[in-house]
């Protein structure tokens, strides 16, 4: 059975709070496809999925978010990439051993969260957090303090549905300036410390919100799909080329007769022959190319 991912985002009428409820289990296990990556790094990346799906569901504008660990440990880098149509990528790459049951910080070792917010319009923004926390959405919920300032947690389960890998999560956080909802925030946070991973990869959304919340006034409203969707192109690629000096194009093409340019996210290849980089050079662009 796979069912479409979805993202549930939902309000606590009485208390100032807001929720997001995901399952990502079938863009996790698309975005591992075909990677063999070690079974840590492959949680890793769940988790990264599951925080970068929440993160971009609190945009309040178009655009998106990168969520990245980067360190000297085995695991050199790990990135979830995603926008607000909850369009998600992702990639890892190691550089080292990786024992069964590895913890966050003997994967990454000496290393940082990274957060980058780029909107479609205006500035870019970088978040950088030590990795104090022993867990990811611990890391998170000290980044959401320090930039945000407003109280947040987050609920990170990854498992098995059907057996298959599963992979979902709950966001919750305070409005902003309610400030004085402290207590109200910490008994919905208590009441959600008590979902189990089964019945967040087993049950509807809508069953698991009412388990967890049925004696509180929830509006949960439409869901929207989550998906795994690269934003490579042939075109993209076109303009990575044509940045690049003239020689350096020249000399692999004669080499190899075409240039190769391969997408970690996914795996695509885009061919360039020298017909095509001729044609990029006299400005048609790419955009009549056939992709190979
Ligand atoms: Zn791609």
């Amino acid at each position: 059975m796979s069912q479409q991912d979805q993202m549930h985002r939902y309000l606590f009428e009485n208390h100032a709070v807001r929720g997001e409820l995901v399952n990502v289990s079938q863009t996790w296990r698309e975005i591992t496809a075909g990677h063999d990556y070690p079974q840590p790094v492959q949680q890793i990346l769940g988790e990264l999925l599951v925080a970068t799906s929440l993160l971009t569901a609190t945009l309040k504008f178009d655009g998106d978010i990168t969520v990245q660990l980067q360190g000297d440990g085995p695991l050199n880098l790990a990135v979830i990439n995603g926008n607000n149509q909850q369009e998600m990528r992702g990639v890892a790459r190691v550089q080292g051993e990786i024992a069964d049951g590895s913890s966050l910080k003997q994967l990454v070792g000496n290393g940082y969260l990274i957060i980058t917010i780029s909107p479609k319009e205006g500035e870019r923004y970088q978040g950088v957090v030590g990795l104090e926390g022993d867990t990811l959405a611990a890391c998170l919920e000290d980044y959401f303090m320090r930039s945000e300032q407003l109280p947040t947690r987050l609920f990170i389960h990854t498992g098995e549905a059907d057996g298959q890998p599963g992979a979902g999560g709950v966001l919750l956080q305070v409005l902003p300036a309610q400030d004085s909802q402290m207590d109200d925030f910490s008994h919905l946070a208590t009441l959600t410390e008590t979902l189990k991973t089964e019945e967040l990869l087993g049950l509807p959304a809508t069953e698991v919100l009412w388990r967890l919340y049925h004696q509180e006034e929830v509006t949960v409203y439409d869901p929207q799909p989550v998906c795994f969707k690269c934003t490579c192109s042939r075109e993209r690629c076109a303009d990575v080329l044509s940045t690049l000096p003239q020689h350096e194009v020249d000399e692999i093409l004669a080499e190899d007769g075409n240039i190769d340019m391969h997408c970690d996210y996914c795996g695509s290849h885009y061919v360039f022959d020298a017909v095509d980089i001729a044609a990029i050079r006299s400005g048609s662009a790419a955009a009549d190319q056939q992709v190979h």
